[in-house]
């Protein structure tokens, strides 16, 4: 019998209402049910921000360095239980477990930052024109705010949206993506045995098309908070901005690694590799568009091909695998038509191509890591997000049509250079329509202590992750205070 998982609401696991559960599959293992989650309704919802509405006054009472206190005991509490948390998330989500490991050490050091900002929480002090008058701001929390999450780094997204969140005094309701709702079930757990107060957060699982617009529509919610998919946060948006709710949005990305003539030809393979293959291409940041100047095109594509086709793949649980699966039967499918669609429009496929079958890979959604060469900027695989392990390149003639087609998308999320020319990097950094710029590494793995986001489609709103997230978080009161005695 798999293990059933409950909601969390006003500081109790509760079924939900209607009593009916889906189950989280492990996509390396499709025999295997890793849990039944909670399939809730909108009553469901409406319960969880009646409690997280009644719970919010007392939590914003609580002194910051003390509601940070708890981020710290149940980071410690995380981290007790690395392994075997990370070692659930390959499970469900199918990343290898170094990577999951990896991703759980992430929201232990986020919860640690922001448990240090309750003791920071900075605002300004700013002299006034007029005597004994003093002039400061004043962070405040918003209320109850809603977290919608995906299902790409299951454990780390919801730390990056629920810490700060906390810290800043809000209360919260969180819905994790249905294809990885366990990785924050073990976050409110270790929050929850931290002893934070009943209803400050509450988790709450079922199909967004279900609860989503009940999310929004209640009375109490603020804010909201996304992470996934652009289609979902154009109409989140919308209804979102409808009722003039705060709204922070992170979507898609495109994102290009432009390789000049002078790069080192074996960082360049082995940081795109990386950028493009690990985490089955499933990181919003990772790379899937590689830019190449004419003169070391086909060498690189010699040296990429090579250690593409030396990647394991395989269970993320078994030791030496570099890619677990696709996450379910229909990002396979997406990654399978797109490589359909890549070869019909034109592109050279390199290696890869297929999905992987035979033995214990019948029982996975496996995919060959996949690269394609001579991508024009008109082909769909140069333009859409196919968020799989699928690798577009593109020759440029120079550093002016390397830069007009990096940004020739309509995402701007993080961008790379694989260069040591100190001059065309900076023309880069400046020149780059993207959030997240990277110089000699991979497009994708940030840091927590810094702020994190895209630009044109990408993203909406304020930044997550290090001092900006409080930004989204407070609301800023301006004071002025005279002395009259
Ligand atoms: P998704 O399908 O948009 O789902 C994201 C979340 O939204 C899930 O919890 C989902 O619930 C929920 N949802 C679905 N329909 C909804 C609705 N009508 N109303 C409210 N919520 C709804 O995205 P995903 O497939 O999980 O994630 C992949 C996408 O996320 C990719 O595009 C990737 O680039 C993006 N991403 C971006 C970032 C970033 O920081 N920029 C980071 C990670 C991922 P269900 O799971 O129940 O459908």
């Amino acid at each position: 019998m798999p293990s059933q998982y409950l909601n969390y609401v006003g500081g109790e696991w509760l079924a939900s209402r209607s009593g009916r559960t889906f189950p989280n599959i492990n996509p390396a293992n499709t025999d295997e049910v890793v849990g039944e989650f909670q399939a809730s309704g909108p009553d469901d919802v409406a319960a969880a921000f009646a409690t997280a509405k009644r719970a919010q006054p007392a939590w914003a009472a609580v002194p910051a360095p003390r509601r940070g206190e708890y981020l710290f005991k149940a980071a410690e509490i995380l981290e007790r239980q690395l392994t075997a948390v990370a070692t659930d998330m390959t499970r469900e989500e199918g990343k290898t477990l170094p990577e999951a490991a990896g991703e759980v050490k992430r929201a232990i050091n986020i919860f640690r930052y922001f448990g240090g900002e309750g003791s920071r929480l900075f605002s300004y002090q700013i002299p006034s024109e007029r005597e004994n008058v003093f002039c400061f701001t004043l962070r405040k929390p918003l209320g109850v705010v809603a977290l919608i999450t995906p299902w790409n780094f299951p454990i780390a997204i919801p730390a990056w949206k629920l810490a700060p969140a906390l810290v800043a005094g809000n209360t919260v309701v969180i819905k994790p993506a249905s294809l990885a709702p366990l990785s924050a079930l073990r976050l409110i757990e270790a929050l929850e045995q931290a002893g934070l107060p009943a209803g400050v957060v509450n988790y709450v699982t079922g199909s967004g098309g279900a609860i989503g617009d009940a999310m929004l529509e209640d009375a109490s919610v603020k804010a909201v908070s996304f992470t996934g998919s652009c289609a979902v946060g154009d109409s989140l948006y919308e209804k979102a901005t409808r009722r003039r709710l705060r709204v922070q949005l992170e979507m898609g990305g495109k994102n290009p690694t432009v390789v000049l003539a002078d790069a080192n030809l074996d960082v360049a393979a082995a940081t795109l590799v990386n950028a493009a293959f690990f985490s089955t291409g499933q990181k919003c940041t990772a790379c899937s568009r590689a830019i190449v100047e004419r003169a070391i095109y086909e060498p690189l594509v010699d040296k990429l091909v090579a250690r593409t086709r030396a990647l394991k793949i395989g269970n993320g649980l078994e030791p030496g695998i570099d890619m677990g699966p696709a996450v379910d039967q229909s990002q396979l499918d997406t990654d399978l038509e797109y490589i359909a669609i890549a070869q019909r429009e034109g592109a050279q496929l390199l290696c890869g191509g297929k999905r992987l079958t035979g033995g214990s890979y019948d029982k996975g959604f496996f995919v060959e890591p996949t690269i394609f060469g001579g991508v024009t900027p008109a082909m769909r695989i140069a333009q859409e997000e196919v968020f799989g392990p699928v690798l577009a390149l593109q020759v440029a003639e120079d550093f002016d049509e390397a830069m007009g087609l990096a940004n020739g998308v309509r995402f701007g999320l993080s961008a790379a250079i694989i260069s040591n020319d100190i001059s065309r990097v900076h023309q880069f950094i400046n020149r780059i329509e993207a959030g997240l710029i990277t110089v000699n590494l991979p497009t994708a793995g940030v840091e927590y202590q810094l702020p994190f986001g895209g630009t044109k489609e990408s993203s909406f709103g304020m930044r997550e992750q290090g001092p900006a997230a409080l930004d989204f978080y407070t609301e800023t009161s301006t004071v002025y205070l005279k002395h009259t005695v």
